[in-house]
């Protein structure tokens, strides 16, 4: 479990780096039995900022909200329990208050495919889970319903969150969501871009099934 602590220390401080989170903003958590076999995942603390984290501030959960660990896991530990419980193929959860993820998120619309990158998170959108509030069971389930057949959804005047089968994969997801946020930004500045249709997607994703990590299915 130390190497999952020190996984989970090392993407944090990435976002960080990336600018992909800023401050307390943002938490990480990634799928490990406990040291009885126990099925359950490390989460990131709450109220911390990666540069003052260490692996041993990481929190151990089990899927009924036992904790072990020094510190409080993320406020957000319902949405992390909630989709490793529910989708088996993910091992691992990013949550950021990115730049340009978030501006798009005070909109509440799903983005469209206005790139054929959007097909890397499953389908033709990203979908945008309705507000609430912070840390709450509404917004877990909103955000599960949201990433239902996906691997990254917006949140309503918060954020994002990005899932995958690894913690290095799904890394690559929030950096390509944030970007492609941006470039769906620009584009508004000038009006409403032209939009693939659902056919032109559909042959993106069977493109994507020979392409580097993009094409799994969750
Ligand atoms: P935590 O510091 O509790 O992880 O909260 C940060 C956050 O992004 C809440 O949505
Ligand atoms: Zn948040």
């Amino acid at each position: 479990m130390q190497e999952q602590r020190q996984q989970l220390l090392d993407i944090s401080r990435q976002l960080y780096s990336l600018g992909l989170n800023r401050g307390t903003s943002g938490n990480v958590s990634v799928r490990v039995d406990g040291d009885n076999g126990q099925p359950g995942f490390l989460i990131t603390p709450s109220g911390m900022s990666a540069e003052q984290m260490s692996a041993d501030d990481m929190v151990w959960m089990d899927f009924s909200a036992n904790c072990s660990g020094r510190r409080q896991p993320s406020s957000e530990w319902r949405f992390h329990l909630d989709i490793l419980q529910h989708r088996p193929k993910i091992n691992a959860v990013i949550h950021t208050h990115s730049m340009y993820a978030t501006t798009l998120s005070t909109f509440r619309r799903d983005i469209p495919p206005f790139h054929y990158m959007i097909a890397l998170a499953g389908g033709d959108t990203i979908r945008c889970a309705p507000y609430a509030l912070f840390g709450s069971q509404l917004l877990s389930d909103h955000a599960l319903a949201a990433l239902y057949d996906r691997k990254a959804c917006l949140l309503a005047n918060h954020g994002m969150i990005a899932i995958g089968e690894t913690l290095e994969k799904t890394l690559r997801i929030t950096e390509e969501v944030e970007t492609l946020c941006e470039q769906y930004l620009h584009a508004l500045q000038i009006g409403e871009p032209h939009l693939l249709t659902h056919e032109e997607m559909q042959e993106v994703q069977d493109k994507f099934k020979g392409y580097g990590d993009w094409a799994t299915k969750s």
